[in-house]
């Protein structure tokens, strides 16, 4: 039973506990009558259990995780994926878990298509949620020579376990949960980043497992923690359940979602304490074991192999990026039950055909050939990965498979075929391709320009490892454009070729981050002109340059190019230095990224060809914003700070540049109090959509008289709501969703894009159990919609009860229309009162029955709901609103 603390903490328990998610597929058919619109956001979230979630950009559309235990697939079963493949626009992915998705999926398709993988032993139970993940092992289980032992059986057990309908538990953890077990000698499985990994190894000539336990990467990421015991193999369950039931009754796994995950509670309790308490779960005693199993070295089947099975071979079949067309499933498929064929997905994006007799080795690769799959790609090629990214992922900040296409491309144009190194690119912070672990690791981020603009650039992530040389990468290069960053990169393994060293981990730690930076920068002047500087100039600066952001100029010490910046461009004379040669103070110089006050040089340190130099005006908060990757660690950490760390931070970074929200909610009013406290110069700003309720601009008033601040108010374009009102009525939003969607667009959400056009940060009075998309809000995020801006909510974690009575200890004034049973505040005629015990939601737009409720304010990642939303402002801005 989870606690009432759980629930009102962590409202994606209370989602689990109202409802169970597998029993959402009961509601299918009623959910398809209503059509997607109205599917509750909480509902959706609970098709997740069945490997369904919102594809981005299309409304209305979902991507279906098939679960393959093992990658072990039929024929039968691989048709059946190509026919469906075939009939959602002719694609399909592989994921690094032995998955396949889908995408293109509608509700109404949904009792067919599940009905479909039923027939084959695919239906995707657990695919998604709260649950143990796909089980992963090598893909060449069972036939492969070098194998300590065919592993197959424990994956069937485990299976049994996690993946049985009935046992109910084990679709309600506190997190996702990651288990692999290989008797692999190359640990192709990357047991390393599991959160449970059950590694083969012969102790005392018998065969059993090592066990592991919290990895996982995501921006903290962590290698698995051995816990140097030797189980025998049908002890494996047993040891599974045990560690799956320790995490997952302990109640602190439950409190947070953002920490939910199981590396959290190895870091709280310690590798000695987590295994103390495992074995007392245990109903015999594990064998101590002193040496962890290596493995012999790195490599993930690829190219053609013997088999155990004399006679027999596999082949690995590169699949680039992981997309495979659906009539290329088909053809292959009818290969395989031709020649009697298995086939098996890799952790690679691959896919791998198993028991090829010799005499059909060359009809194989020929028809392979003739399906389209590039059989004589480098090694390289084959190995290296991406996530699904653009234009799929809620996450996706930048292009992942598009990127390692063209990154590959290139480099195999420069330097030939490559082998032996592996690459792996994100969208995200979220690293469902490994950046941390890859060779080359590749992050999409943002770069946001103080002018507002936003730049797709990329982290470079190196000295990350698998297997022997397990270890988190570090990120060498932050936000580089692709542009660059592809040169650099070619440099980079141009080197290692040449270095003849024999492995990419060697050449890299062979160097410090700065000689790396070096080699790629330095053999980069052909593109940057040799002997160049580059000065990139931004925002309201651009006025002493005449309009130019970039210049290039000869190498020196900082000062002389400042100097010399001043000779060639006359706006800037006088403005950078003073007389005594020391930076002004409107201005912020960074060089490489580095804020140059922090460089124990300053001034007179010595900037060399290739480098890059930055003028920022110090009002626009100086320092480029944070990115995705140390947003997302700044939240870990955060979260178990309270509301006044989390506020203090915002504030002392980020004022003036930073907005609090306010709309006369009684959380809007809690972090004024409270920031004003921290600060009284504390910037606050509201829309007025001209719709407000009396007592609103009340409290506007009131907030003056307590605190000196006065709000500053942002409104709608007069033209747009004249329009609107001419073309649709005064309360157009009675009517239907779409137009309520294009009066909040018109009313509320063109000001507020305007609003925060004006900083670098804002504040949010947003709480996790308020809907179902903000379960899983961070108390800081990189705001996607609004300019890559850093939102904070402070929030986060708190109820209903822990803000009221913030307001009572410190007697804050809140809004009158709380007193008259309202419970949330917006727009007049938008909200009423509701019943003590009725769901907050009620209030807002009632007359809708279960369409999403947000304004289009605050995006819903997990639902798409900011994209259904959009999708309608799309529609109506045909009719010209956006832009007016
Ligand atoms: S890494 Fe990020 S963008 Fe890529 S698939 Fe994962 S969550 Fe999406
Ligand atoms: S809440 Fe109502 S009145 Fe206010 S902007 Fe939205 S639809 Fe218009």
């Amino acid at each position: 039973m989870v606690s009432r603390e759980v629930l009102e903490k962590n409202p994606r328990e209370a989602l689990k506990m109202e409802k169970h998610p597998l029993d959402i597929l009961e509601e299918l058919p009623r959910m398809i009558e209503k059509g997607y619109e109205g599917v509750p956001e909480e509902d959706l979230v609970r098709l997740q259990w069945y490997g369904l979630y919102h594809d981005k950009p299309r409304v209305g559309y979902f991507l279906l995780r098939v679960r393959i235990p093992g990658g072990i697939l039929t024929p039968s079963q691989l048709r059946v994926l190509g026919e469906l493949a075939t009939s959602f626009n002719n694609y399909a992915e592989l994921t690094m878990r032995q998955d396949l998705q889908l995408h293109y999926i509608r509700l109404e398709h949904l009792p067919e298509v599940l009905e479909t993988l039923k027939e084959v032993g695919l239906f995707p139970v657990g695919a998604c949620g709260d649950t143990v993940r796909n089980i992963t092992c090598c893909p060449v289980a069972g036939h492969q020579r070098e194998e300590l032992e065919d592993v197959r059986p424990i994956l069937h057990t485990l299976e049994s376990i996690f993946h049985d309908p009935s046992r109910r538990e084990h679709f309600n953890l506190p997190r996702k949960f990651k288990i692999t077990v290989t008797a692999c000698p190359y640990h192709c499985s990357m047991p390393e980043m599991h959160d449970l990994a059950f590694v083969g190894t012969v102790k005392d000539r018998e065969f059993g497992f090592a066990v592991w336990v919290g990895g996982g990467l995501s921006s903290t990421p962590r290698i698995a923690r051995k816990l140097g015991i030797f189980i025998p193999p049908d002890k494996v369950g047993e040891v599974a359940e045990a560690v799956v039931s320790m995490w997952s009754q302990d109640p602190e796994n439950r409190k947070s979602f953002v920490k939910a995950r199981i590396k959290y509670f190895v870091d709280r309790l310690g590798v000695e304490r987590f295994k103390e308490e495992l074995l007392k779960r245990l109903s015999f005693v594990p064998e101590p074991l002193t040496e962890e199993p290596r493995p012999v070295a790195r490599f993930f089947h690829t190219g053609i192999r013997k088999q155990k099975e004399e006679g027999f071979y596999y082949v690995g079949v590169p699949v680039l990026a992981g997309r495979v067309r659906g009539d290329q499933l088909l053809r292959l498929a009818e290969l395989t039950e031709r020649l009697d064929l298995s086939v098996r997905i890799t952790q690679r994006q691959n896919l791998l055909l198993l028991n090829v007799a010799e005499n059909h080795l060359g009809t194989v690769l020929e028809k392979l050939k003739e399906i389209g799959f590039d059989m004589d790609s480098g090694e390289t090629r084959s190995v290296s990965v991406a996530c699904t990214s653009d234009p799929f992922c809620n996450y996706s900040v930048g292009a992942a498979k598009e990127a390692l296409i063209e990154l590959l491309q290139y480099l195999e144009g420069e330097l030939g075929k490559l082998e032996g190194l592996t690459i792996g690119v994100d969208g995200c912070p979220h690293a469902c391709a490994h950046h941390w672990l890859n060779d080359i690791g590749l992050q999409a981020t943002h770069l946001r320009q103080p002018d507002g603009s936003v730049e797709t650039t990329y982290n470079l992530v190196l000295r990350g490892g698998y297997g022997k040389e397990a270890s988190i990468g570090k990120i060498v290069l932050k936000k580089v454009p692709f542009v660059d960053l592809k040169v650099f990169i070619k440099n980079l393994v141009a080197a290692y070729k040449r270095s003849g060293l024999s492995s990419f981990h060697e050449f890299i730690n062979s160097y410090t981050d700065e000689e790396l930076i070096e080699i790629m920068k330095g053999e980069n002047k052909a593109r940057q002109d040799e002997g160049k500087v580059r000065v990139r100039i931004f925002g309201p600066l651009t006025r002493f340059s005449g309009g130019l952001s970039e210049i290039e100029l000869p190498p020196g010490t900082l000062r002389e190019i400042l100097r010399h910046l001043e000779t060639e461009l006359e706006g800037f004379r006088g403005r950078l230095l003073d007389e005594n040669g020391k930076l002004k103070p409107f201005v912020k110089v960074f060089l490489n990224d580095e804020d140059i006050a922090f460089l124990p040089d300053g001034l007179n340190t010595t900037v060399r060809e290739g480098d890059e130099i930055m003028l920022y005006p110090a009002l626009a908060g100086g320092a480029p914003p944070l990115d995705e990757t140390e947003v997302h660690e700044l939240a870990i950490e955060f979260e178990d700070k309270t509301a006044h760390d989390v506020l203090r931070w915002a504030i002392e970074n980020l004022h003036p540049r930073l907005y609090i929200a306010w709309s006369g909610q009684v959380e809007d009013m809690v972090l004024l109090d409270m920031a004003w406290r921290i600060n009284p110069a504390v910037r606050v700003f509201t829309v007025d959509t001209g719709r407000l309720h009396e007592e609103t601009y009340r409290l506007m008033e009131e907030v003056y008289e307590r605190y000196g601040v006065r709000i500053e108010v942002y409104f709608p374009e007069p033209s747009d709501v004249e329009k609107m009102v001419k073309e649709h009525g005064v309360n157009l939003f009675y009517r239907s969703v779409e137009l309520r969607h294009l009066c909040c667009y018109v009313r509320k959400v063109k000001p507020l894009l305007r609003a925060l056009s004006q900083v670098d940060g804002w504040v949010t009075g947003l709480r996790r159990e308020q809907w179902a998309s903000r379960h899983n809000i961070m108390k800081l995020e990189v705001d996607h919609d609004h300019g890559q801006i850093v939102k904070v909510n402070p929030l986060a974690d708190w109820t209903e009860r822990e803000v009221w009575q913030y307001i009572r200890e410190n007697s804050v004034p809140y809004n009158q229309l709380y007193s008259r049973g309202y419970r949330s505040i917006g727009c007049e005629p938008c909200t009423r009162p509701v019943a003590p015990f009725e769901d907050p939601r009620a209030g807002r737009w009632w007359w809708e029955k279960d369409a999403p409720k947000e304004c289009g304010m605050h995006c819903s990642i997990e639902t798409g709901g900011f994209e259904k939303i959009a999708d309608k402002l799309i529609r109506e801005d045909k009719h010209g609103y956006k832009g007016s």
